[in-house]
């Protein structure tokens, strides 16, 4: 376990910490835009963690960060109600950390009567960039829920519900719950089919000899969080409109409905499209068929820029500066949009000179610094109780 968040909790409390817990950030390969379509998404966990170290309070709830330098206390009575978190001037980090403690103690009856009476104190630290699409919220909400948890002595049924309902709750983002979920139920070496309408799942093999390489754009555009209302509300419409009770559900023969607006109809294809991709491409993956898996991002690309309009230019140069590397197969945005991350598939043996030529081109193109890591499919999030455990 990540000795920054030991050091961050010892620098913090003087003292060490009781229990640990790691969870990875994750990217997703392809099924953007489908988790709240009662889609099919595929992602997986990345070799890049949030560790959380936490003891016992003195009454308090006491989180510090040594990602963002800082601290927050208040009395349990405070700390875990939504409504503090709505108040002007309410320190944003904290609320993802204090609202995975509250979301999780509602289901682990030892963690909940433990924060009312202790408290408790804890610190994160990760190495999952912050606001970088890759997800470091989830991260930081999987490993405070289970870091908490293990101290208390509780194996709580669902980490990841408990971790979406703190984002909607405390932090205020209408996440879908792929991001806990892959982080929580990861296997190394794997991608994971999640099936948003039920919650099912299926671990799928990633291909030998193929890496994902992800080149962050540096930007996050404003419009990202209104945007993103709209679309939603967009697809409502369109399901609405084509009688179905989610396009999960709809055909896409069925586009040329005359109650449907073109712009509803260009969104609702792009989903429609997204899920059979998602379920082809994990198909793929399993075969080890990593040319017809890149095609599958190439199009996911064009439909998620053309049909949804999530994309921005620094995407659109980010993917063609991927696709132009010796060695990559395929490349497309990954996340929300309007920012954030592009990944490639390339192979292994590339994807040394693969990164820096990538890094360099997307530079030259763009004037801004391009960072591209090589990510591996990681396991999902794990924790550990002292003595030996935080070690
Ligand atoms: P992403 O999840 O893609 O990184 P989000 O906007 O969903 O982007 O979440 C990023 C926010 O999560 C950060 O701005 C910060 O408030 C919070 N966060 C994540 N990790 C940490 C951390 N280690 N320490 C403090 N805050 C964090
Ligand atoms: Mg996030």
């Amino acid at each position: 376990m990540s000795a920054r968040a030991r050091e961050s909790f010892a620098r913090s409390f003087g003292e060490v910490p009781e229990a640990c817990a790691r969870a990875p950030g994750r990217v997703n390969l392809i099924g953007e835009h489908t988790d709240y379509n009662d889609g099919f998404v595929l992602p997986i966990a990345i070799d890049l963690d949030c560790v959380c170290a936490c003891g016992p309070g003195r009454g308090t709830v006491h989180l510090a960060s040594a990602d963002v330098g800082a601290a927050y206390e208040a009395p349990p009575g405070e700390a875990l109600r939504a409504e503090t978190w709505r108040t002007a001037g309410a320190p944003r980090w904290a609320s993802y950390a204090a609202g995975a403690l509250a979301c999780a103690a509602r289901e682990a009856p030892a963690l909940e009567s433990m924060l009312r009476t202790r408290g408790i104190r804890l610190a994160v630290a990760s190495d999952v960039p912050l606001g970088g699409g890759l997800s470091s919220s989830a991260a930081l909400e999987v490993s405070v829920a289970l870091a908490a948890c293990a101290l208390a002595g509780e194996a709580p049924a669902d980490i990841a519900r408990a971790c979406q309902r703190a984002e909607h709750e405390f932090a205020g983002t209408p996440c879908g719950l792929m991001d806990q979920f892959v982080s929580v139920h990861a296997r190394a070496g794997h991608a994971l089919l999640l099936d948003c309408a039920t919650g099912a799942f299926e671990h799928v093999p990633m291909p030998p000899g193929w890496s994902v390489m992800v080149l962050d754009t540096g930007v996050r555009h404003e419009l990202a969080g209104g945007e993103y209302a709209r679309r939603r509300a967009s697809c409502e419409r369109a399901a609405r409109a084509l009688g179905a009770p989610s396009l999960r559900h709809a055909r896409e023969r069925d586009l040329g409905a005359p109650g449907l607006a073109p712009q509803d109809r260009d969104r609702a294809r792009h989903v429609i499209r997204e899920i059979e991709r998602a379920r082809t491409g994990a198909g793929a993956l399993a075969r080890g068929d990593a040319r017809v898996f890149g095609a599958l991002m190439v199009q996911s690309h064009a439909s998620l820029r053309d049909d949804y309009e999530v994309s921005c230019p620094e995407l659109n140069i980010a993917v063609e500066v991927l696709l132009d590397v010796p060695g990559v197969v395929g490349a497309r945005m990954t996340g929300g949009g309007f920012g954030g991350a592009a990944i490639g598939l390339v192979r292994t043996d590339d994807a040394p000179s693969a990164a820096p030529s990538a890094a360099e081109a997307y530079a030259r193109r763009t004037g801004r610094d391009g960072k591209v890591r090589v990510v591996r499919a990681s396991g999902g999030a794990s924790a550990e109780t002292a003595p030996a455990g935080c070690a």
